[in-house]
């Protein structure tokens, strides 16, 4: 099955994995775009390691990926919810070529200035409460390894990802070495873990982007691991979801002000603004704009009427 990630742990609990096999959704975000095929790869390896990071996370909320560039690439963001539903965006500068054969470090890191930053924004955040936010430098040759290398930094565990994307699927697989139950094990036990881990990290080494983009889950873990012994647990299905609304923009024209929002009236007729990740249109008229701000001063007025 496809738009499903899946979680297996090896016999000896010593590692875990996660695969991820991503089609409709995938297709889903490049229909609203219209992106180079350099762009669609990176983003589309984004995709599958977001959701590789979301369905690890021990809080409702969401983890942001964004890849911020300093060459033709401006960034590339994408918020996968806990529960697999995602949403992406890509900023490209303007005038600049994106070349078919363009790498990863010649798109979005060409002068050294590229950052690679993770954000877990949990839902019942507290007012004033910040979302925890990572940042590194944009280090190796794909995105992949900017992860891992994010990873090296932020996770106790050792860590290995493999991605691929083309215009169809968006695939990755993730291993974790566990730390062996019971604290302390004997040398002999860390000896077995150990062997497990290199032998899971070989196979995986040994995997070719087409497998990644044409095997689902279950298939792609038959192939590489048929003599190993795998626990699967239940799949999580990957959904699009677009978390903007009319309210969320009424919100950023209120900060806007009445002055500018009028300016943009008197200019155009109405204020229009699109949503960056899904594109969805929203349009306010005079008479929406008016009402709008009459109805913030309303409120207002009341809560400070209120606090007497
Ligand atoms: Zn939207």
């Amino acid at each position: 099955m496809f738009d499903q990630l899946k979680k297996y742990l090896f016999e000896d609990q010593t590692v875990r994995a996660e695969v991820v096999s991503i089609r409709d959704t995938w297709k889903e975000i490049q229909a609203r775009h219209d992106y180079p095929p350099a762009v669609q790869r990176l983003l589309g390896e984004l995709v599958a390691a977001s959701t590789l990071l979301a369905a690890n996370i021990k809080f409702k909320g969401t983890v942001v990926l964004q890849l911020q560039g300093d060459g033709p690439i401006g960034l590339i963001v994408v918020e996968c919810h806990a529960d697999l539903g995602l949403r992406a965006t890509v900023k490209l500068r303007e005038g600049r070529a994106v070349p078919d054969d363009g790498t990863f470090q010649s798109l979005l890191n060409p002068h050294g200035g590229g950052r690679f930053s993770v954000l877990l924004d949990p839902q019942d955040r507290l007012p004033g409460q910040q979302p925890y936010q990572g940042i590194v430098a944009l280090e190796g040759d794909s995105v992949a390894q900017a992860l891992e290398h994010y990873m090296l930094t932020s996770e106790q565990l050792q860590t290995r990802i493999w991605l691929a994307a083309d215009s169809g699927c968006a695939a990755g697989v993730l291993l974790q070495q566990l730390p062996k139950h019971g604290g302390k094990a004997s040398p002999e036990t860390t000896s077995d873990t150990d062997d497990t881990w290199e032998r899971a990290l070989i196979l995986a080494d040994t995997l070719k982007a087409e497998e990644l983009l044409s095997l689902a889950p279950d298939a792609l873990v038959r192939r590489l691991y048929w003599q190993e012994t795998l626990h699967a647990f239940d799949p999580a299905t990957i959904t699009y979801r677009c978390t903007c609304s009319r309210e969320k923009v009424a919100d950023v024209l209120l900060r806007l002000g009445k002055e500018e929002v009028d300016d943009i009236l008197a200019e155009q007729g109405r204020v229009q603004i699109n949503c960056d990740y899904c594109v969805k249109s929203f349009d306010f008229d005079p008479v929406d704009c008016a009402e709008l701000f009459a109805n913030a001063s309303a409120s207002i007025r009341h809560e400070s009427r209120s606090q007497h």
